[in-house]
């Protein structure tokens, strides 16, 4: 049995208000929120709100693909391509060009999700 919202705490599922008052009486008490989301390089330190850490609990990719300011599934391909844009031709085998486009390598999720679609240097002047 799992609710939503509910925080694990031994055996049983703390229900969903049980967990709203724990996370007020964490704040209350001066403990911060902060969640550990994926960026180029390692990871990024995001500070959330007693809100926030219920909404990120219940869907953290949706939550984080909403901070950075793309869809969720923007978000998912750019954390599978590792932060960098793949150019979008295809070799002479008709496979993906495995090169990675013009200034696309480590790449914010906004940055990638503009720069998707683009060629890599050899393919961006229509050379094969
Ligand atoms: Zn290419």
């Amino acid at each position: 049995m799992q609710y939503r919202n509910g925080i694990s705490k031994g055996s049983r599922y703390m229900s969903s208000s049980e967990s709203r008052d724990l996370l007020s009486k964490m704040s209350r008490s001066g403990i911060h929120f902060i969640a550990s989301v994926p960026a180029p390089g390692g990871s990024n330190s995001l500070s959330l709100t007693e809100d926030q850490v219920v909404n990120y609990l219940d869907h953290p990719d949706l939550f984080v693909a909403s901070h950075y300011g793309v869809s969720l599934g923007e978000y998912l391909r750019w954390k599978d391509e590792e932060f960098s844009v793949r150019c979008s031709a295809l070799t002479a085998k008709r496979a993906r060009c495995k090169h990675v486009v013009t200034g696309g390598s480590g790449v914010s999720p906004k940055c990638w999700a503009e720069l998707t679609g683009q060629y890599c240097d050899v393919h961006e002047n229509g050379r094969a």
